[in-house]
């Protein structure tokens, strides 16, 4: 069980981190916020709460846990947790996604600490699964955790990776859904719904977890509990553009710019959230 001041630390730091995408997407006048934004606080649950291992001075390093982020247009929440872990320089950060930066919209393996390139939808959890089975054979210890968007399971080759890694019991494996229930177009089960997704996910042989995205609490004690013989889904239901008040839940946050009395709006919320 997480102690109280690890949860508030926790909380400050993705106030913090929200707050440097924001001022990515500011210079860069690009990037998905609303979709970072619904899943930082499981980055933050993952990367500061003691979930992985790794080691930003040698990302190769070969105990390392792996971790893939498959919908990969949230890049920049992820970019803003490396910088702050110091795999390479923060003033990266001001140069993401302009001429000479080595940050992009999306993640890319010359970024350290990026372990797959991704962006083009569907495909992370297959990589992750290849890994998972690799590390398996070699009898090594480390996980591959892999973070799909909810819209990213309309994807078929999601769902031919779920087969994948139940057959070969890849108890190695978590996959996180970040459930927001938007997806580009429009709210997901207006598109294509997913529902019962838990239930679905436990048909194609995973355990399956439901927890709430947002709450470290929740986040920490599912991903503490021990693996058993298959492969485990957590179903992470959370809000998209979470943390700003007019993004939360607002289509056009997708990938929309803030103005600047917009940017204004959202510095101040996020800046008391640093401080509480
Ligand atoms: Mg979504």
């Amino acid at each position: 069980m997480a102690e109280l001041n690890q949860i508030n630390m926790l909380a400050q730091k993705s106030a913090s981190l929200r707050l440097a995408v924001l001022e990515m997407v500011a210079v860069a006048k690009k990037g998905h916020i609303g979709g970072a934004y619904s899943c930082i606080d499981i980055l933050v649950a993952l990367y500061y709460g003691g979930v992985l291992r790794f080691d930003p001075v040698n990302p190769s390093w070969p105990l390392r846990d792996r971790f893939i982020l498959s919908k990969g247009h949230s890049g920049a929440a992820l970019f803003a947790v490396l910088a702050d872990l110091g795999y390479f320089d923060s003033a990266e950060l001001t140069r993401y996604c302009c001429n000479g930066g080595i940050l992009g919209g999306h993640p890319d393996r010359k970024v350290p600490g990026i372990e797959a390139d991704t962006g083009s939808l569907g495909h992370g959890l297959g990589i992750g699964a290849g890994m998972a089975l690799a590390a398996k054979m070699d009898g090594a210890e480390g996980r591959v955790f892999v973070l799909v968007g909810d819209g990213e399971c309309n994807e078929g080759s999601v769902w031919e990776a779920l087969v994948f890694a139940a057959r070969h019991r890849l108890s190695n494996l978590t996959l996180i859904i970040d459930r927001n229930r938007q997806c580009v177009l429009d709210f997901t089960e207006e598109c294509a719904p997913l529902d019962p997704l838990a239930e679905r996910l436990a048909a194609f042989g995973w355990d399956v977890a439901e927890v709430d995205g947002h709450s470290f609490q929740e986040l920490l004690s599912t991903f503490e509990q021990k693996p058993s013989t298959r492969p485990r889904a957590i179903v992470a239901n959370t809000i998209k553009g979470k943390g700003v008040s007019y993004m939360e839940k607002v289509l056009k946050w997708h990938h929309s710019v803030p103005n600047v009395e917009e940017l204004a709006i959202a510095r101040a919320e996020l800046t008391a959230k640093t401080q509480a």
